[in-house]
Order: C-alpha cells, then sequence, then structure tokens
C-alpha cells in the first residue's frame, strides 16, 4: 500500500542521515586518534601515557560502534544479483584467517565449491557471514575449531556455524540482535542486530543452538527458487 511505501521511504530518508552523520564523525575521530598517538611519543607527557592509552582504546570503541552504524543505516537491499554463496563463504574465511590464527582457532570447511546461486544483496551477505564467524572466533579466546557446513534442499539454502566457544545461556538467546546488547570489553553488540535486518530482508531465518561451555551452533537459511540454479 501506498501508506507503507511512505514508511520505507522515510526509514531510508533517516539512514541516509544516520549514515552522512557517522561518515563525518569517523574523519574527526581519526584525527583525534592521530594525535592521541603523537602525544603518547611525547616523553614530557609520558607520565600520563596511561590516560592517552585509555583515550586510544575509547576512540577506538567509538571509531567501531560508527563502523557498525554505517552498515545499519546503508539503505536496505540496493544491488540485487545472482552471486554463488558457497565462494562468498570461501571469500570469507579467507579474509578472516589472519584473526582465525590469531586466536588460535581453525577453520573447517565442510563444503564444496559447486556454485550454489542465491538472489541477493551480495556485500550485505558478505558482512553477516563476516559478523557470525568473527562471533564464532571470538567465542573461543583459547582456541579451537569453526565448522562451516553449505547445504541445500529444494526450497532452501542452510547455513550452519559451529564454534567450540563460551557459549551463551538460554535466557540471553531472545536479547541476541537488540542494540548494544554485547557481553565483550570491545564489543559493540550491533554485529547481530544488522545481521538480522540484512536475513530478514532477505526472507531468511537465522537461529541459535548453544550450550554454555560447549559451544555454539548459528544456523542460517534462505528460501530459493529453483530457477536460480
Ligand atoms: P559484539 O560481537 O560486538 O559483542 P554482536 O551483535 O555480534 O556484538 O554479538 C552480541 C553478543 O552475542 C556477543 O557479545 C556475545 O555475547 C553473543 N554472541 C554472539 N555470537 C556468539 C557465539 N558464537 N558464541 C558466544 N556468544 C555469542
Ligand atoms: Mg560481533
Amino acid at each position: 500500500t501506498e501508506e507503507a511505501l511512505m514508511k520505507t521511504e522515510k526509514l531510508s530518508a533517516v539512514g541516509q542521515l544516520a549514515a552522512s552523520v557517522a561518515h563525518e564523525i569517523r574523519n574527526p575521530l581519526t584525527s583525534v586518534k592521530g594525535f592521541i598517538q603523537l602525544l603518547k611519543q611525547d616523553e614530557f607527557v609520558s607520565d600520563k601515557a596511561p590516560f592517552l592509552s585509555i583515550m586510544l582504546s575509547e576512540v577506538d570503541r567509538m571509531d567501531s560502534i560508527i563502523k557498525d552504524l554505517l552498515v545499519l543505516a546503508k539503505p536496505q537491499v540496493e544491488r540485487l544479483s545472482s552471486f554463488s554463496i558457497d565462494k562468498l563463504l570461501s571469500y570469507v574465511l579467507q579474509l578472516l584467517s589472519t584473526q582465525a590464527s590469531l586466536y588460535n582457532v581453525y577453520f573447517i570447511k565442510e563444503f564444496s565449491e559447486e556454485d550454489l546461486h542465491l538472489f541477493g544483496e551480495e556485500n550485505q551477505l558478505k558482512q553477516v557471514f563476516i559478523n557470525l564467524i568473527k562471533n564464532a572466533i571470538e567465542s573461543m579466546p583459547n582456541g579451537g575449531r569453526v565448522t562451516i557446513r553449505l547445504s541445500k534442499t529444494d526450497d532452501e539454502f542452510i547455513i550452519m556455524i559451529q564454534d567450540e566457544g563460551v557459549g551463551i545461556p538460554q535466557h540471553k538467546i531472545k536479547t541476541l540482535g537488540e542494540p548494544f546488547y554485547t557481553t565483550k570489553e570491545e564489543g559493540t553488540g550491533l554485529g547481530l542486530l544488522s545481521s538480522f535486518k540484512i536475513i530478514e530482508n532477505h526472507h531468511g531465518s537465522i537461529t541459535f543452538d548453544s550450550t554454555v561451555g560447549i559451544g555454539t551452533t548459528v544456523t542460517v537459511q534462505f528460501p530459493h527458487s529453483k530457477e536460480e540454479q
């Protein structure tokens, strides 16, 4: 209906404003960060160095919140295309390989590249899997395995990301995706919020199956039509 249409337009105008504000804030933040780093090297302020370190990490935190907000505020489904979901997953694993090895985390890729095509916004879905696999890595401070599976049924693609991390208490599962819900010192709690939105835009679903101390399995499903293949 027309009313619904207007609502979407309004939302995207607000989104655009948020995106430009976020973008504008990032520039001065970058220079503030640069000058703090310079001050840290100055011998006259060296006894204040702990304060500067706090300033630096707080600036970093602002920067990561803004970065996540930018993803959130971006216009929703923009450039639709048909792309290979298995290639996208392999790309994301490659992108995160450095972070994984820093955490002593190994990826187990339980899928082959068969060019399973999904229709949607490739960059947004890339962001979803970056967020989910990053969370899997970050859940294992002492290392472990992240298993990534991809399968296809008649009408769905199913992607599973399984970690051996700290897990999520049952009563917290419904809190996931709430803005700023995070259990991490450096976290923003915006990764899942934006991922949920993107998955919803693609008519998909996401579920969490978790046991504290054992690990978490995140399952993402997307409908597909046979014509896409
Ligand atoms: P952030 O990673 O910045 O904290 P997210 O929205 O990505 O924000 O995640 C929110 C919270 O959900 C995390 O802080 C963590 O507590 C929990 N979480 C998400 N994924 C996992 C996972 N795989 N294992 C354990 N906890 C998780
Ligand atoms: Mg995250």
